[in-house]
């Protein structure tokens, strides 16, 4: 069954692997057994129903407190084309029926429901008719009182459980704290069943802590980066969220408000406009963000300082679900804290004493010096191993003093002087760094003076230079178009009169050209961010006229491969990650009718795949097979050893099964993975020749066991591909 479990994976949802811990509790749930699972967001929680569901035969049930989640879910499984419905009040009453009606057909492989539904009599009615075979209770924690959303339906959920008593129960959650693991387990009686924990360290998420001086120009001079990217920033109160929604508006950027004090369709449009990327940037209370499912948000901001750890990391949680290194930002300052002290003082009380030792707990970790993931998983009950995370602000603060920064500067105005004035930073930088992007060469922009000059900076710290400059005044930005020119203080930088100093943020720097950032992978550094763009747009369009959330057409992971590989194929297009079957045939053609007209335009070739996963995931060639073609193409023994992650003599095995087979070997590529001399090599195979190649035993006594058996079977391989 894991096996097919495996096979799901691949084929249906696009993934080359599982992540830890989801194989483990797919097993335990074929097996029929109950489980409680643990695991960050973005963990992967889903997918551990979700197979299971698609290979048992009767009904996956998913109790899920929210109606958004629910929604987005089957939306979800349905581009996967698998059958999945909910039951909830946003019904109309004919949507009902033909739900319910097709429940009683079997044809549903998942049915979402609100507990309020399930407790409904007449749905334990229709579910006791149909076979269930697995009972899943998402949002776990609900169930506690301990927990940060505790809700009594959830209480009445042990009674429903009786129903089914065929099905595996598996109870998900994303909260960490140990007392509302112990009352899942005792509530939904799972003392006995396994229980699945993940470590919270999510090691994508940035971490960084500001002093709050200015916070209107951080928040500005942080999204001026971004262009484009999905965030959310974090206020204390409804007037500050108002405040910096306008703030940001005017300068242009594409955000809308949330918070309790609007209307509940303007909350739901604003929301909805986030997830379908309509708008880049949300401002918000705590309000927001409880069953916002969206994968690629790629920062969250707190401008004021969050209420204690809990909710912080429930906070930043939302970011990088999709596992792309994002960032979060908080700004930090002592008056906050007084905010927070003063809420405190009206308490009373154990109340009072939890929210003294909650306040106390974060500014450990926001005054902290060493790494940030220190203090926070501490505070799960976690220790982080390793002394660097790489992924903090303490843990890249370089102790750089002020830099002198003319040169650059000098480059910098210069190329807005040549270009006429007319352009913005992202442009600029563009010339600066030799891009071939279609405006640079459109506007003949790569015969200018200063093209390519300034390769030995990365985009971000061009970008970020920029925002300096025009902070020092010696840009202005033109309001409307935002096009950058001098002013006359820049005069006489490039005339070597004024010298620039300026401290490089390093924790968004790239050092030495390259991101710190330990998860950040090739694919995500070196994308084609010109043709991303083009698939990004296309993809908005096709999630538009479908009206679903873009990222359940492909993630933005996925775009990325695609703008890397360029795939030009069914083949290689089937390779990249969150392609499967399904998805390749509804939307193959369209991703790689632009890709091939991109690469056309631009003389690009499409880049090889790794090995691995092209073997991983081709289930119609067998693995002795595919290994046996690539040493015939020129792969060492060794080399495949590595990338298929086995021994050696694993590797000699499967050529030999090929051989066997009746195919041919190219000889030299077995001598050299032998350590032997060559005379020794050839005393051997001299042996083979007396005694027959077949069995090693008499070779290794005829050679008065001098040759070790590693070595005879390599040099057996040799012998039998020579005399084929
Ligand atoms: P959670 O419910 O734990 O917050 P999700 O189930 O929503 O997390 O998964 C987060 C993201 O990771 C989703 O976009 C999902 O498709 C993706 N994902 C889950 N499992 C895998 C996997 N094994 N390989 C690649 N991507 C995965
Ligand atoms: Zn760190």
């Amino acid at each position: 069954m894991i096996r097919q479990a495996k096979k799901a994976l691949n084929t249906v949802f696009g993934y080359e692997s599982f992540r830890p811990l989801q194989e483990e509790v797919i097993g335990e749930v074929l097996k029929k057994n109950d489980a409680l699972v643990i695991m960050p967001t973005g963990g992967g929680k889903s997918l551990c129903y979700q197979i299971p569901a698609l290979l048992f035969d009767g009904l996956t049930i998913v109790v899920s407190p929210l109606i958004s989640l629910m929604k987005d879910q089957v939306e979800q499984l349905r581009e996967f084309d698998i059958p999945a419905v909910f039951l909830n009040s946003t019904l109309s009453p004919e949507e009902y029926r033909q739900n319910i009606a097709l429940l009683r057909r079997g044809e549903a492989k998942l049915l979402y429901l609100a507990p309020e539904t399930l407790l409904m009599p007449r749905t334990r009615n229709l579910l006791s008719e149909l076979k269930v075979d697995c009972f899943t209770i998402d949002e776990a924690h609900c169930i506690s009182e301990w927990g940060h959303d505790f809700r009594p339906e959830y209480r009445q959920l042990t009674e429903v459980r009786k129903d089914f008593p065929d099905a595996a129960c598996l109870a998900l959650t994303a909260t960490a704290t140990p007392r509302v693991q112990k009352d899942i387990k005792n509530i939904l009686k799972l003392e006995d069943s396994e229980a699945y924990i993940s470590s919270f360290g999510r090691k994508n998420l940035f971490l960084k802590v500001a002093d709050k001086d200015n916070p209107q120009d951080q928040v500005l001079d942080f999204l001026y980066r971004r262009k484009n990217q999905s965030g959310i920033i974090y206020c204390f109160s409804r007037r500050q969220v108002d405040e910096l929604y306008v703030d940001l508006k005017k300068e242009g950027h594409s955000v809308k408000p949330y918070h309790a004090g609007l209307s509940e369709r303007v909350r739901n449009r604003n929301q909805e406009a986030f997830i379908k990327d309509d708008i880049s940037i949300i401002v918000a209370t705590v309000a927001f963000g409880m069953g916002i499912n969206k994968p690629d948000v790629r920062f969250v901001i707190h401008h004021d300082m969050p209420q204690n750890i809990e909710s912080y990391y429930q906070q930043i949680g939302r970011a990088g679900r999709d596992g792309l290194r994002s960032d979060c930002l908080l700004l930090f300052s002592y008056s906050d804290t007084q905010k927070i002290r003063y809420f405190i003082n009206q308490k009373e009380g154990e109340e009072k004493q939890v929210a003294e030792q909650h306040l106390r707990s974060l500014l450990n970790y926001l005054e902290s010096g060493e790494c940030r993931r220190k203090p926070l998983m501490k505070y799960f009950g976690e220790t982080y191993a390793g002394d660097e995370c790489g992924m903090c602000d303490n843990c890249l603060t370089v102790d750089a003093d002020v830099e002198d920064l003319t040169v650059q500067s000098q480059k910098f105005l210069s190329c807005v002087v040549r270009t006429g004035e007319k352009f913005g930073g992202t442009h600029i930088t563009d010339v600066l760094r030799g891009s071939k992007a279609r405006k640079v060469l459109d506007k003949g922009h790569d015969e200018l003076s200063t093209y390519g000059i300034g390769t030995d900076w990365s985009r971000n710290q061009w970008i970020q230079r920029s925002r300096l400059l025009i902070r020092q005044s010696y840009l202005k930005k033109d309001k409307q178009y935002g096009s950058l020119m001098l002013t006359e203080q820049a005069r006489s930088v490039l005339d070597g009169t004024e010298k620039v100093f300026g401290l490089l943020d390093r924790t968004t720097a790239t050092v030495d050209g390259k991101t710190p950032a330990r998860t950040s992978s090739d694919v995500e550094n070196n994308y084609d961010e010109n043709l991303f763009e083009q698939l990004r747009e296309k993809r908005k369009e096709l999630a538009d006229e479908r009206g679903i959330p873009p990222y359940t057409i492909f993630p933005d992971t996925t775009l990325m491969e695609l703008s890397y590989y360029y795939p030009q194929d069914a083949d290689s297009m089937i390779h990249i990650y969150g392609v499967g079957s399904v998805k390749l045939k509804k939307y193959g053609d369209t991703f790689m009718n632009i890709i091939r007209t991109y690469c056309q335009e631009n003389n690009i070739e499409e880049r090889r795949q790794p090995l691995k996963r092209r073997a991983k995931k081709s289930s119609k060639t067998a693995k002795h097979v595919r290994i046996s073609e690539a040493f015939n193409d020129g792969q060492s023994i060794a080399h495949l050893a590595e990338e298929y992650g086995v021994k050696e003599v694993t590797i000699l095995k499967h050529l030999k099964n090929y051989l066997d087979e009746g195919n041919e070997l190219r000889t030299e590529g077995i001598a050299e993975a032998s350590s032997l001399s060559a005379r020794k090599r050839d005393s051997v195979l001299a042996s083979m020749k007396k005694v027959g190649p077949e069995l090693l035993k008499p070779v290794y006594e005829d050679l008065g066991k001098s040759v070790g058996y590693d070595e005879l079977r390599i040099m057996q391989l040799y012998y039998l591909a020579e005399n084929k």
